[in-house]
């Protein structure tokens, strides 16, 4: 652990009940729990804005997330800790559109029966094999969660191949799906988190915030008394009494909770498990018009690079200024982009999403790219769903990377690490806790 003074245990009357590390969703989460049981609460967050991964930042009038956040509506906990009214999430088309061997081909809409489904036209295979999807998906969004979770637990990919689908319903349609879903495009993720995974594609609506990701963090951030979230203050030492920060001193507080990324909160507490992380490379275009007209997931599941592409101003006008498209195209993976690094791969994608939409890129402008090497926190086999997040009396961890590396799995971390702290202060009754119930 970095030097840390334990003699400085006096605390200032300005000194808050708890301090949270870090302004991402998890401590956010964390400390709309903690204020609303009357603690008084900092976050110190090191960056110069909110929302850690989930956000958003404008360029020309474009709204830039990190990259696509694909919520689902059957996700319980936004629900619970958010106003998904003022939010407006906007759903995505039914289903998804699949392009393989230059085809394209709408697929997935769990909405379906399975006899509309089987006669649905495309390369998926016979109507069998389009009936024994539809099947599948509504077995799984019919059975509970806890009977998903006792099954033996393996790689998505091979519980995919022992499932008894057809092949090309594999290939052609549930890899490139939960691919983009899991962030995970060789589905070594645990089976048991895929098929939470398929179940909720199959209950809920794929959406998205009409203003972006960055309006989740921001919303969790208005519910907190003034002054709570202080931006542009690293922590680089964390104890049960207290951080020590960068540049603004040491800050006591009866609880501390770590609500970093994996990797920077095995900085601050050396030991923490830091899991493998899929990469994310969101490319951002903008266009004079849609170039499909309509906010459908498009995967590609041919081999080439790109994992799925969305046409954000479909989802909702405010993603660009009046008159202009923007397109977020996703390449998944560790994949050596070469010298030109990840900018240097934009010509090879600008040229797939003109096969991809059937119409000329040559004129698109490149706006950007944002690559996160650790975007998302791998979850192999076997993949422990509810990691402890109490350290000791006084110290907390929560983030993504101990639940589920979602932003459902953020928030209820956080959510968890907050019960602790109010467990371990002793204001954890049932009666008080309404705000944290789960
Ligand atoms: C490109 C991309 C696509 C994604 N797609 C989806 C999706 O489709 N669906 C979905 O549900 N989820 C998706 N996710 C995952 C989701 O964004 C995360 O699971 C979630 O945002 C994690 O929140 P968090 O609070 O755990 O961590 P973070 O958002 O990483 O927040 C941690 C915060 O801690 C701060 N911090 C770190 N160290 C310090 C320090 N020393 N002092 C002070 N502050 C510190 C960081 O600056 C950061 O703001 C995606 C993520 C990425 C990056």
């Amino acid at each position: 652990m970095p030097a840390y003074d334990f003699t400085r245990r006096t605390r200032h009357p300005s000194d808050p009940d708890v301090v949270v590390v870090g302004a991402g969703l998890s401590g956010l989460a964390a400390a709309r729990a903690l204020t609303g049981q009357g603690l008084t609460v900092q976050v110190l967050e090191a960056q110069a804005h909110l929302g850690g991964r989930t956000a958003t930042h404008e360029l020309d009038g474009f709204r830039l997330d990190q990259g696509v956040h694909l919520l689902n509506t059957d996700h319980p906990e936004p629900g619970r800790r958010l106003d998904l009214d003022r939010l407006d999430l906007r759903p995505l088309s039914p289903g998804v559109l699949v392009h393989s061997a230059g085809r394209r081909y709408r697929v997935g809409d769990p909405q379906q029966t399975p006899a509309r489904q089987a006669a649905t036209r495309g390369p998926l295979g016979s109507p069998l094999d389009k009936a024994r999807l539809a099947a599948t998906l509504g077995r799984l969004a019919a059975t509970p969660a806890p009977r998903l979770l006792a099954r033996p637990e393996t790689s998505a990919a091979r519980a995919l191949a022992d499932r008894g689908l057809g092949p090309r319903t594999v290939d052609g349609f549930l890899k490139p799906l939960l691919g983009a879903l899991l962030g995970d495009p060789s589905l070594t993720t645990s089976s048991r988190v895929a098929d939470l995974v398929l179940r909720s594609y199959a209950r809920g609506r794929l959406c998205l915030p009409a203003h972006g990701t960055g309006a989740l963090p921001a919303q969790l951030a208005d519910g907190l008394p003034a002054g709570t979230v202080r931006l542009g203050v690293e922590v680089t030492a964390v104890a049960t009494d207290g951080v020590e920060t960068a540049r603004h001193g040491r800050i006591a507080a009866s609880a501390v909770v770590l609500a970093c990324d994996a990797r920077s909160a095995a900085v601050l507490l050396p030991g923490l498990r830091v899991p493998s992380f899929h990469p994310v490379t969101t490319y951002y275009h903008a266009a004079d018009r849609s170039p499909l007209g309509e906010p459908s997931l498009l995967l590609d599941a041919d081999a080439s690079g790109v994992a799925h592409t969305l046409v954000l101003s479909d989802v909702h006008p405010s993603y660009a200024p009046a008159g202009r498209a923007l397109i977020a195209t996703t390449v998944l993976g560790r994949r050596g982009f070469g010298a030109g690094g990840p900018a240097g791969f934009e010509p090879a994608v600008r040229r797939r999403l003109a096969e991809l939409y059937g119409t000329p890129t040559e004129g698109w402008e490149f706006l950007s790219v944002r690559h996160l090497p650790d975007a998302i926190p791998a979850m192999p086999a076997p993949h422990h769903l509810r990691r402890s997040v109490r350290l000791l009396a006084g110290l907390y961890v929560c983030g993504d990377h101990r639940d589920t590396s979602s932003v459902q799995g953020a928030l209820v971390s956080g959510r968890r690490a907050a019960q602790a702290v109010l467990r371990d202060l002793g204001l954890d009754t049932a009666s008080r806790s309404a705000d944290v119930a789960a």
